[in-house]
Parts: structure tokens; sequence; C-alpha cells
């Protein structure tokens, strides 16, 4: 697989300047809105056949985020170009400083499956606003979102401006060995270890997103009607396939029960079944018997039933579930919610903080101490105190992990920064100059140096 002449346009694009013009860039992400919302039908056809999702979920768990950053760049396009006016430091009078932001060059997004259009067309909206081009290799497991990409892309616009490449490992890893000026990655830690190593062959930057066991932490201070359907909604969205849903339970013991009880009921009210608009498939059979095989059917407490030819794994409980269990052991990445329980909440939250950090924790509590101490004990990418997941929809919350969950963070203007160089230019007047710098060095002027800074 040969990338080289694909990475070598778009060099030949960017050192053209067309990209760096504001103009050119809002207009090209207008194209693209109306290039995703005049094939809006296509685009929820083809991901109901990946894995069922239905149009009211592409709507709201991928399009509108795509559509609300392109309308987020194209309103403060030029804010965000504008030089940045900073003080000057004593030592440097007469003259002034600024920080001019500019875009990297040729960059690469890699997409990881579960949210197949808003997770390679997100980063790809920041690159292009930010004036790069760009190279987008969405993921291919779900074959009929990535080719429906390549295609629309492809076909509207200049390979050598942005351009939607189709495969799997064999063409990553071609791709990898281009010199690009930016590597933006979603998916597993392990292939982030991947990417970042091929990366650094080229000194290339990287952002990575990745995943992790992402904590609900319910304390008896917490009102358990809101936690249970809120626990509930984020959990089940995609079937469990999404990067920053509650993982698992850490309930307090004394409210262990009740919170069981509710969470069970919303379940069985929200009523996920086979085709259902609100319940996906799983995303291949792979995926499935990976899921199977982390129930320990002693420990059910609701669900634990599935069809394989539908790729369902019905929304599963599970109960007395302990650190050292294998569902405790790596990402779920499905429809299977253990919860474990708590009797001393510092101790719960040092559980927590001795793990790998993970992208998201969650915590619900009305105490403004237990609120504190959470903040204080765990580190994390992001998250919410009394909800799941919705963090992410806030432009203004840069989105990204620590540690083992991903480096670097998107959305909003932290896109816009993450695809961007900041140059710092110092412009000197060239009258009125101290005399401090030069030699001789004496020791009147050490004593003002040290003064001044
Ligand atoms: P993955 O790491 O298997 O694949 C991601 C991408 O890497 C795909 O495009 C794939 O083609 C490519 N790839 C796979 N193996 C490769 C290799 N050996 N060399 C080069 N490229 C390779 O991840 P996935 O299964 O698509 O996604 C699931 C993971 O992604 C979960 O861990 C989840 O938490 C994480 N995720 C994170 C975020 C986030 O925003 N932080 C969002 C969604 C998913």
């Amino acid at each position: 697989m040969e990338y080289k002449s694909l990475f070598t346009a778009q060099k030949s694009f960017f050192a053209s300047r067309q990209t760096k013009d504001p103009e050119f860039r809002k207009a090209r992400l207008l194209e693209l809105k109306k290039l995703l919302l005049d094939n809006e039908a296509l685009l929820n056809e083809a991901i109901q056949k990946d894995f069922g999702k239905s149009d009211f979920e592409t709507y709201i768990t991928e399009l509108s985020g795509i559509i609300h950053d392109i309308d987020y760049y194209v309103k403060n396009m030029h804010a965000l170009c504008r030089p940045e006016k900073v003080s000057t430091n004593w030592l440097n009078l007469p003259g002034k400083s600024r920080i001019y932001t500019e875009p990297l060059g040729v960059t690469l997004v890699i997409g990881a499956w579960n949210y197949p259009y808003q997770l390679s067309l997100c980063p790809m909206v920041a690159a292009i606003a930010a004036g790069n081009c760009c190279i987008v290799k969405p993921s291919e497991l779900p074959a009929h979102t990535m080719q429906l990409m390549a295609k629309l892309i492809n076909t509207h616009f200049d390979p050598a401006y942005i351009h939607v490449v189709e495969g799997g490992v064999e063409e990553t890893t071609a791709l990898l060995q281009c010199p690009f000026d930016k590597i933006f990655f979603t998916g597993s830690t392990k292939v982030g270890k991947i990417v970042y190593q091929a990366a650094a062959q080229h000194l290339c930057p990287v952002t990575l997103e990745l995943g992790g066991k992402s904590p609900a932490i319910v304390t008896a201070n917490a009102n358990l009607d809101v936690a249970a359907k809120r626990i509930t909604w984020g959990k089940f969205l995609n079937a469990g396939q999404t990067c920053v849903a509650p993982d698992y339970i850490l309930v307090e013991e004394q409210v262990r029960q009740e919170l069981t009880d509710k969470i069970k009921a919303q379940v069985l009210k929200n009523d996920y079944k086979p085709g259902a608009a609100h319940y996906t498939q799983i995303i291949n059979e792979r995926n499935f018997d990976r899921l199977l095989a982390l129930i320990d059917p002693a420990k059910v407490i609701l669900g634990g039933n599935s069809d394989r030819e539908k790729r369902f794994i019905a929304p599963t409980l599970l109960s007395e579930v302990t650190a050292q269990d294998a569902i405790m052991q790596e990402e779920i990445f499905g429809p299977l919610l253990p919860i474990l329980s708590f009797t001393d909440y510092q101790r719960a939250l040092e559980m927590v903080a001795e793990g790998a950090k993970p992208l998201s924790a969650y915590l619900f509590s009305d105490s403004k101490q237990e609120q504190n101490l959470f903040l204080e004990r765990v580190s994390f990418g992001g998250g919410c105190i009394n909800d799941v997941i919705i963090h992410l929809t806030n432009e203004r919350l840069p989105f990204g992990g620590v540690g083992q969950s991903g480096m670097g963070s998107y959305h909003g203007p932290y896109g816009f920064d993450t695809f961007s160089h900041k140059k710092s230019v110092l412009y000197k007047a060239t009258w009125g100059e101290p005399d401090l710098k030069f030699p001789p060095y004496t020791a009147a002027k050490r004593k003002w140096i040290r003064k001044l800074r």
C-alpha cells in the first residue's frame, strides 16, 4: 500500500497557502456541512446497516456534534485566527509580544468504530478549521459508514486537500510511514502505543483519544432516582459501546439495594430489545463473544440473555462483583454493568485512583464535601457530577484523556489549538535599548538583570 503520492500532493496543496485563508476554511466547512445534511438519509442508512443505529441516535450522538463544531468554527474563525496580544516583560522593553496561531501542515486522523462519523469527522473538522490538509482513516469495522464517508468526501473535495482512506491495519500501518505534521488517533490504548511509536520516527506530535474503565460512584447522599435514570441511559446508549460510558458502578453499601432496584426498574421501563430505536447491535461477532465471556452467570441479576444472529446482548446487571473478577480487568465496552459496593468513601476513591487514570469519572452525590474530595483525589480525563457522558457536549470543555486514557484534547477552541502551532514573536524597537545584556558583564548589570526579569 503506497500513500506517498497522496501525502506529497497534500504537502504541495498546503504549501500553496490556500488553507491559510480564514475565508477558504469557512467556505470548505460550510460545503462539508451541506454535504452531510444533503446526504443525511444515506448516512442514516449506512449506520443502520452497520450496527442498527436509529436515525434519532445517529443525529444526537453523531451528526449534531459535527454540525455544531462546524458552526462553532465558522462563527469564531476570525477570533481564533487573530494574533493574541500579550504583555512584554521589563527586560524586553521597548517592545511588544504577540502569539500567532498557525496550521501545522498535513494531518492524519485515525478513527474508532463506535461513533464512526463523529470520531472521524469532528477531528477532521478541527484540522481543516485550523488551516491544515487532512487524510482521514475511519475504522474499517463499520464498513458501510467507512465506504460512504469515502464516497462523499472523496468525490466532493480535492484529494490534495482532504481525503478519506479506506482500510484497516495494513492501510493504517502504511499511512503511518509518512512524516505527518500531526496525528490524531482515537481507539484502544494498545493501538495508541503503536501509533505513538510510529509517530516518534518523525517526531510527529500526537493526540491520543483512548479508553479505560470509567467509574460511576454513587454515595448515600445522591438523588438515587436521578442517578438510576442517568446511569441507565448513559450505560446502554449505543449498547454500552461508548468510550465515556460508565464502565461500572461503585455504590455506598447502605444504598446499594435501593439503587440496584431503581436501575433494574429503569432498564425494564426502557424496554431494550433487538431492533429498538434506542438500542444498537454489538458491532461484530468477535466483540459479541468477548462480552459473553465476561458474564459470570452466578452474578447476573438482570439480563444475561443474547441473540447471536441479531448480535444482541440484553442490558445485563451483575452484583456482588469484586475488583478481582474478569469483568473488572478490562474496559467492558458493551451492555454489561457490574455493581460494586463500598463502606468507606475515601477508600473507594483510593481504589479508583490506584488504577489507570480513567477517561471519565462520575460522582452522584449532593454533598459538597464528597464532591470536593472526588475532584481532589481522582485524576481523570473529564466527567460529571450527578450525570454521565454529557460533559462532552459542551464545546467549552476540552475533551480528552490523561495517562493511559490518552493525551491532548479537542472540541471547540481546544480542537483548533490541537491542530495549530502557537508561534511566539517579540517585536523589538530599534531605539532605547539598555546596555544590560551586552559585555562587559559587570556586577552592577547583574544586579539590575536579577531585579528586572
Ligand atoms: P482500535 O484501537 O482497535 O482501532 C482504532 C483504529 O486503529 C482503527 O481505525 C483501526 O483500523 C486502527 N488499527 C487497529 N489496529 C491497528 C494496528 N495494529 N496498527 C495500526 N492501526 C490499527 O479501537 P476500536 O476498537 O476502533 O475502538 C475501541 C476503543 O477506542 C475503546 O478502547 C474505546 O474506549 C476507545 N475510544 C476512545 C474514544 C475517545 O474519544 N477517547 C472514543 C471512542 C473509542
